[in-house]
């Protein structure tokens, strides 16, 4: 058998353990599928695609909507399939031997493994005790080398939590060949962006998904908006022809469909809201999210026997407690209304 790459031997893989149970609130993805017009759409459009052709390897269309939905020009837009794999792009153009990828914890575990994936030694700083990035700790880790890429996520998962943007314009500062990732996967969920950070000549980009606000999370579609160099290095490493022809007209369909997608965040939003009054009302701490989940401390009761009673009673949660500074915490993801309500009547029923 062929060895794999010594450096990859100790790695295991990204992995939220799958439990087959009614209730699955363990992945952050939304409750609610894409409007029944939006499928509709998508088979018609379908019916005109000359298959035997490769697709649009620019993604022209899908980029010149996105650019309009964000007020940017189109060549500051780069696509892949699903924001991981813009991650990887970023990190096989920006990272690799001789560089470094800055990543805090706790935070989104792939933004390492990816690292490791593409051959880029992972630097790795403990976020404060209030759980965010500490500017001087970002500014030192950058100065261990002069080139790489810095992660920021903004909410982070698994905490929810937005950095403020002075802190992403210390590393700005502190940026040498570096180029800053700020993961806004669950932003539409928040009450504050940073895009207006990206600009001419700045290092930082910003990443978005279809996965989580749109609900398609099965289609695999994501974007980074950047400075058109950076946008250009991404395309250079970038596979040719990776954004298939379905992918790419059902991203430029569900971009038509805004309105139902913002009454869907408003929807999820006021039910995280719900679900932290009820944690709260248990007696348990909770961070402020400004996510599509919500991590609490589970208080009097071991974490792991929590997370094991709610599978009992049919409810999966992340279990976070092992992740390093997250010891007690258990993640949920807010689902739809009915699903929310089992897990709060399940915890009711095991806490009391
Ligand atoms: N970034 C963060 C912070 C995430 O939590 C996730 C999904 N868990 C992703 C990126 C990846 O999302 P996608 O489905 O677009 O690959």
């Amino acid at each position: 058998m062929a060895r794999i790459r010594d450096d990859l031997q100790a790695l295991s893989g990204y992995h939220s353990p799958q439990v087959d149970v009614p209730v699955r609130l363990n992945t952050n993805e939304a409750p609610f599928a894409p409007p029944e017009s939006f499928a509709q759409e998508v088979s018609r459009r379908l019916g005109a695609v000359d298959w035997n052709r490769y697709p649009d390897r620019r993604a022209e269309s899908l980029r010149r909507r996105l650019a309009e939905i964000h007020e940017v020009p189109p060549e500051w837009i780069a696509v892949a399939n699903g924001s991981n794999e813009v991650l990887q792009n970023i990190l096989l153009a920006f990272g690799g031997p001789n560089r470094e990828a800055v990543v805090f914890e706790p935070g989104y575990q792939m933004h390492a493994q990816i690292a490791r994936n593409t051959g880029t030694p992972v630097h790795t700083v403990a976020r404060d005790s209030g759980l965010l990035i500490d500017p001087q700790s970002a500014r030192e880790a950058m100065g261990r080398a002069p080139a790489g890429v810095v992660f920021a996520t903004s909410p982070n998962n698994p905490t929810g939590l937005c950095e403020p943007r002075t802190t992403v314009e210390t590393m700005v500062e502190a940026a040498v060949d570096h180029v800053i990732v700020i993961d806004e996967a669950y932003v539409q969920f928040a009450s504050t962006d940073l895009l207006d950070l990206v600009r001419p000549g700045s290092p930082v980009i910003v990443t978005r998904t279809f996965s989580k606000t749109w609900g398609l999370a099965g289609l695999r579609l994501g974007y980074a908006i950047a400075d058109p160099e950076i946008v250009e290095a991404l395309e250079l490493v970038c596979l040719p022809y990776h954004v298939d022809s379905l992918k790419q007209i059902a991203g430029e369909v569900a971009l038509g469909h805004v309105a139902a997608m913002d009454a869907r965040v408003k929807e999820t939003v006021a039910e995280r809201e719900r679900i932290r009054a009820g944690l709260v009302s248990l007696g348990l701490a909770v961070v402020p999210s400004e996510a599509n989940f919500l991590l609490f401390e589970t208080g009097e009761c071991p974490a792991g026997e929590l997370w094991s009673a709610l599978v009992d009673r049919g409810v999966l949660v992340r279990d976070c407690s092992g992740w390093p500074g997250l010891a007690g915490r258990l993640r949920v993801t807010v689902g739809s209304p009915v699903e929310n309500d089992a897990f709060l009547s399940a915890l009711e029923e095991v806490l009391t």
